[in-house]
């Protein structure tokens, strides 16, 4: 007699499903030109300017979590900073065209071009077949999340099961799991601090693929040594070693 357990899959959406880090990236790149070519600064200048931005983007955490009016406003913020540093004044429009820059990572089109990572819908695709349980949980601004989501087309296979959330603390986690037998459950994502622990201290278990990710995402970032959790280089491992995941 051939018993199968349906396994549940829970995906973190940004550097898991769909690349999220390498446009803020490229973002501040612009912004730093930007600033160096206004106020006719070396190109060295560069580095300090991002230094800035990357400290004052995770300290605005605690003021705008993870909603999004915080990545702009740490450009307005770095913008101020550097104009004091060098003694420059700046204007109103200075600071829109600094937050204008800083907006445009959520411009749709990045991530109607971007797509999906690769091997995510093949895996997608296979974890349906198996008719297994997907689940979307992703932590961020709700509008923005929610049209990554939808240009990517994710309804597809997780149909009602989307979760936009302001934190992934493990009581969010037991919330979505219910009493679900709980070996039977996989955490997929790329950030330790927020995807696999707090899903190992919800007693599930968890497969790490890293990626990128940014200062707030890798403080304290140890790979705990954990026997529920598995690291895979690539999401298309989820299918190829299907059988190995009890
Ligand atoms: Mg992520």
């Amino acid at each position: 007699m051939n018993i199968k357990m349906d396994k549940t899959f829970i995906f973190d959406y940004d550097d898991t499903l769909a690349e999220a880090h390498k446009y803020y990236e490229e973002v501040k790149d612009e912004f730093a030109n930007w600033l160096i070519k206004k106020h006719k600064l070396k190109i060295s200048f560069k580095e300090k300017i991002l230094e800035h931005e990357v400290g004052i983007d995770k300290e605005l955490v605690k003021r705008y979590g993870f909603s999004r009016i915080r990545f702009p406003t740490s450009f307005v913020l770095t913008y101020k900073e550097i104009c004091k540093q060098i003694g420059r004044e700046y204007d109103k429009k200075d600071l829109k065209e600094a937050y204008m820059i800083g907006d445009s990572v959520f411009d749709e089109k990045r991530y109607i071009e971007g797509g999906l990572m690769d091997g995510v819908a093949e895996t997608l695709e296979f974890l349906v077949e198996k008719e297994d349980k997907l689940i979307l949980l992703t932590k961020g601004d709700q509008e923005i999340q929610e049209m990554k989501i939808r240009v990517t087309n994710c309804k597809k296979w997780f149909g009602n099961e989307i979760y936009i959330v302001p934190d992934k603390k493990e009581k969010r986690i037991y919330k979505i799991v219910g009493d679900k037998y709980k070996n039977e459950i996989w955490m997929v994502g790329n950030s330790i601090k927020s995807d696999i622990n707090p899903a190992l201290r919800a007693g599930i278990s968890a497969i790490y693929i890293p990626s990128k990710v940014w200062k707030y995402e890798s403080d304290n970032n140890e790979l705990p040594d954990n026997h529920n959790m598995i690291k895979f280089d690539r999401i298309i491992e989820i299918k190829d070693k299907y059988d190995s995941l009890v």
